[in-house]
C-alpha cells in the first residue's frame, strides 16, 4: 500500500513517536496547524487535561492505555482540495451526470450506487467522500500503531482521486491499543455532519 510505504519511509529508525509526530506530519506534507491534538485515557475515555502524561482519574493509567488523537480541520482541508480541483470536479461530474464513461475504466462513479444518487438528487451540487482506514506499526517493542482515517472524492477521476495529496486525513490515532471508533471519531463525525449541513460556499 503506497500510503503505508510512504509513512514507513518517512519514519526515522528506531521510531520514537509521538515526539516525532510533528516531523512526521510535515514529512507527509500534512500541515501541522490543521490538526488539533488531544490525549484520551482508554480506561475512562476522558480527555487528559492539558499536557498531562497520564490520567489523574485512573490509578493504573500508563502510556499503554492512552491514545493520542490528531483531529484535522476538515472545513479548511476540504476547501483547499475543492479550490485546487474545482474545474476537474466540474468536468468529471458532467461525465458522471451524462453517464458518459470517456476513459472507459468503469470508475466507481459509473457504478449503480453513484448513478442512483445522481438520479435521486438531480439538482443538487453534492460531493461524495469515500472513507479509507489505514493502520501502520510504528514501533515493534511497544506495539505503537498509527491509524489514519482519510477520504477521497468520488467526483475526481480515479487517477487524481487516489493521489495521496488529494486524500485529506480526517483524523489520526496513535496508541498501542486498537482504535475505539466512538472515542476516536466522535469529534470528526460531528464535524462531517456540520459540513454536510453548512456546505462549503465561495470555494471558487
Ligand atoms: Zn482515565
Amino acid at each position: 500500500h503506497s500510503f503505508i510505504d510512504l509513512i514507513h519511509s518517512a519514519l526515522p529508525q528506531p521510531n520514537s513517536l509521538p515526539s516525532n509526530m510533528n516531523q512526521l506530519l510535515s514529512m507527509l506534507q500534512l500541515k501541522v496547524n490543521f490538526f488539533k491534538k488531544r490525549k484520551v485515557c482508554l480506561l475512562c475515555y476522558n480527555d487528559l487535561a492539558g499536557d498531562a502524561r497520564i490520567c489523574l482519574n485512573c490509578p493504573t493509567s500508563a502510556d499503554s492505555n492512552i491514545a493520542i488523537i490528531y483531529d484535522s480541520d476538515l472545513m479548511s482541508i476540504l476547501s483547499i482540495l475543492l479550490k485546487k480541483h474545482w474545474k476537474t470536479i466540474f468536468t468529471y461530474k458532467e461525465e458522471l451526470r451524462s453517464n458518459n464513461d470517456v476513459s472507459g475504466d468503469l470508475d466507481i462513479g459509473f457504478a449503480y450506487a453513484y448513478q442512483n444518487l445522481l438520479r435521486k438528487f438531480p439538482n443538487e451540487n453534492f460531493i461524495t467522500a469515500l472513507m479509507h482506514l489505514d493502520g501502520v506499526g510504528l514501533c515493534k517493542s511497544n506495539k505503537l500503531k498509527m491509524w489514519l482515517l482519510s477520504f477521497s472524492l468520488i467526483e475526481l477521476p480515479a487517477k487524481v482521486r487516489y493521489q495521496r495529496y488529494n486524500m485529506p486525513v480526517v483524523s489520526i490515532w496513535v496508541s498501542s491499543k486498537e482504535p475505539i471508533a466512538s472515542v476516536w471519531l466522535g469529534n470528526s463525525i460531528d464535524a462531517l455532519k456540520e459540513l454536510k449541513v453548512s456546505g462549503i460556499v465561495n470555494f471558487k
